[in-house]
């Protein structure tokens, strides 16, 4: 995928967070840059414009601003996945593994009516870890997940191929080292 215009250069690296040999992608850069943040959106959306896309899941919590812009320019419901004990009605919990640790994470039972065509946006993929998870998540509670977005890929860690050997697209903008 083409790096749109000076996308890739609104994201700021931190060295050595949250630990060390770590080299942070932030995208606090890119989200307070309107041009910046208007392209990712729309470069994120650009397969699926005028498509029936029933709702757009994301990931705590960069994956909430995200997923809600792209919820909103695809006229789609918008489904949060949570650290677990922050949803109030009933969910359905998975354990999953991060680039640094384990967590866990949950969906309300009743967020999706069965086949509705649901994307998964985040705002990285590293190992592919979170993002196997939600996909876990949402096909559990009848979701037809119909692709994966997110604005930054870590493909020496390969978790964008994980996802597509689930069979699930992906689409990302732009990888780092
Ligand atoms: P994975 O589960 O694919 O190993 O890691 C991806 C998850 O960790 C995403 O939810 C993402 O927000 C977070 N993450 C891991 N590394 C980074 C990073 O360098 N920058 C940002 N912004 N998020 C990261």
């Amino acid at each position: 995928m083409t790096i749109p215009f000076d996308l890739k250069n609104s994201i700021r690296t931190i060295p050595d967070y949250p630990k060390p040999g770590i080299m942070f992608r932030d995208i606090t850069t890119m989200l307070g840059d309107a041009r910046a943040f208007r392209c990712a959106i729309d470069e994120l959306v650009q397969p699926w414009s005028g498509a029936k896309i029933d709702k757009v899941a994301g990931m705590e919590a960069r994956g909430f601003i995200l997923g809600g812009a792209v919820a909103h320019q695809l006229s789609a419901g918008f489904v949060p996945i949570r650290k677990k004990g922050k949803l109030p009605h009933t969910t359905v919990k998975i354990a999953y593994s991060l680039e640094y640790g384990l967590d866990e994470m949950e969906i309300h039972d009743d967020a999706v009516v069965a086949g509705e065509r649901v994307i998964l946006v985040d705002d990285l993929i590293a190992t592919g870890g979170t993002a196997t998870g939600a996909i876990q998540l949402l096909k559990q509670i009848g979701a037809d997940v119909v692709a994966a977005c997110f604005v930054i890929d870590l493909p020496a860690l390969g978790g964008a191929k994980k996802i597509e050997d689930l069979g699930v697209p992906v689409r990302t903008l732009m990888s780092f080292d």
